[in-house]
């Protein structure tokens, strides 16, 4: 077992991964920016680190900075969290140079998830179910219209390297075609320097469904249940539940073989999440995240598993512990995501938070970092917390999720709290009848 951790993050998920390691008895190196000084993570880690300025180019993500920290500290394994560097695989190969554990899968497997032509490709060789779509890359106007024209109206053009929903563009008919190819590929450029697209059916009412997978990468493997992620504002997700409410038991137990199986093949090492669309009966793979999701409570919450236990102790090369058939569900989870924004319109609402009584008492986690008099920074994403709720079944959940979003108070700042207690009491919210464009429509007041 490793005996000191460098976490190379920030906000709730730093504290996360740090509570997991003082469980495990493992020594804690918190890495921080200049603005991030009186983070909690920082206060409670055993030692710290000021690798840079604000800026998270010059902190977070810099990775001569960390490494130095790592050598400084005599690290001997790092955990990248979510975001920043957590799906870079140059950082993977460079720790793994250095002799230290990236707790994550290989620099390989990475890679490949990273690139989203090269992962469906791989996802379909390995039997997972794909949204039907271009072989690869269309590279050309003509190209484009010819896959569209197999595939069939409507179309979503989509970056090869993208992510948070970037260069992602739809084309209702061969009229939109054109300006659809043209604009994903110069926004995918501009955002991730690579102007590869392709194709995809654009799906008119999917669910987000996505299967918790774990790896030992020795051929061991287990999925751990689903997850329905649809409530999303510009692809980013605020209201996740476990297990994905919309389909059944014997549903949820095939797809999660499908990818457990995969996940066995590729000799996949670590968490990880498989991602799909959910429409008419048939999932749809989207992506594979190669890393710790900001959603994962829920899965913890109704199957008693630490992801963040199970990613240590498989990186640091022992065998999986958990077996398929001893994975038990029990009841029915919500998380909901506390961004310091407007509930309203979502602009970011930094500053100092004058009054915190967060909810507690049965069936209620908080993950944050937050405090009473916590400068909340204007550097970062917005998220300052996750409140997450269990109940014996969605309907319990519901009514547990509204009592403690009553009892939750952040002021000093605005927070998409009372945006959820709203969502609570939504008549289609509660029957579950929504899909990824519920809330938008929502918001922008075109739901009847
Ligand atoms: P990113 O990596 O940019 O987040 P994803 O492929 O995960 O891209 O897709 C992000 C979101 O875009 C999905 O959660 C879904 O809301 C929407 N989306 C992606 N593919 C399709 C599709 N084929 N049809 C309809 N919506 C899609």
């Amino acid at each position: 077992m490793f005996s000191k951790v460098l976490i190379a993050n920030r906000g709730e998920i730093a504290l996360r991964i740090l509570r997991a390691c003082k469980e495990l008895g493992i020594q804690t190196v918190a890495v921080h920016s200049s603005a991030d000084a009186d983070a909690m993570h920082v206060r409670l880690a055993d030692e710290s680190v000021c690798i840079g300025p604000p800026a998270a180019l010059d902190s977070y993500l810099n990775i001569p900075s960390i490494m130095a920290a790592c050598e400084i500290t005599g690290a001997d394994a790092v955990h990248p969290g979510y975001g920043f560097l957590s799906e870079n695989a140059r950082f993977a190969r460079i720790l793994d140079e250095h002799k230290i554990a990236f707790i994550g899968p290989s620099a390989a497997h990475i890679e490949m998830m990273g690139d989203k032509i090269e992962a469906k490709r791989t996802a379909r060789k390995l039997g997972i179910p794909c949204v039907p779509g271009s072989a690869g890359a269309v590279n050309t106007q003509a190209e484009a219209l010819g896959a569209a024209r197999e595939i069939g109206f409507p179309v979503l053009v989509k970056a090869a390297s993208g992510g948070g929903g970037r260069g992602m563009k739809v084309a209702l008919n061969e009229g939109e075609l054109a300006v659809a190819w043209s604009t994903a590929r110069t926004e995918a450029k501009a955002a991730f320097g690579d102007d590869a697209v392709y194709l995809e059916k654009y799906l008119g009412k999917p669910r987000h469904i996505e299967v918790q997978v774990l790896g030992d990468g020795r051929g061991n493997a287990v999925h751990i249940g689903t997850r329905d992620c649809s409530l999303q504002r510009r692809h980013q997700k605020l209201w996740e539940e476990a297990n994905a409410p919309s389909i059944t038991a014997a549903e949820r137990d095939r797809i999660g073989e499908v990818c457990a199986k995969a996940t066995r093949d590729m000799k996949y090492s670590g968490a990880g999440t498989v991602e799909f669309l959910y429409e008419d009966g048939e999932f749809y793979f989207i992506e594979m995240n190669t890393r710790l999701q900001v959603e994962h409570p829920v899965t913890e919450r109704i199957t008693n598993i630490d992801i963040v236990y199970e990613q240590i102790r498989v990186a640091a090369g022992e065998k999986l512990s958990l077996v398929q058939n001893e994975i038990q569900f029990w009841g029915h989870a919500i998380e909901v995501r506390i961004n310091a924004e407007d509930p309203v319109d979502f602009t970011p609402s930094p500053g100092t938070i004058t009054y915190y009584h967060p909810a507690g008492g049965v069936g209620v986690r908080i993950d944050s970092g937050i405090y009473q008099g916590y400068k909340v920074p204007p550097y970062y994403d917005s998220l300052i917390g996750k409140l997450i709720v269990h109940g014996r079944n969605r309907a319990e959940c519901l009514q547990r999720l509204r009592r403690a979003l009553d009892e939750f108070v952040v002021d000093g700042i605005k927070t998409t709290l009372p945006l959820f207690r709203r969502l609570a009491d939504e008549p289609d919210i509660i029957s579950g009848d929504y899909n990824i464009h519920w809330l938008e429509a929502y918001l922008a007041g075109t739901k009847k």
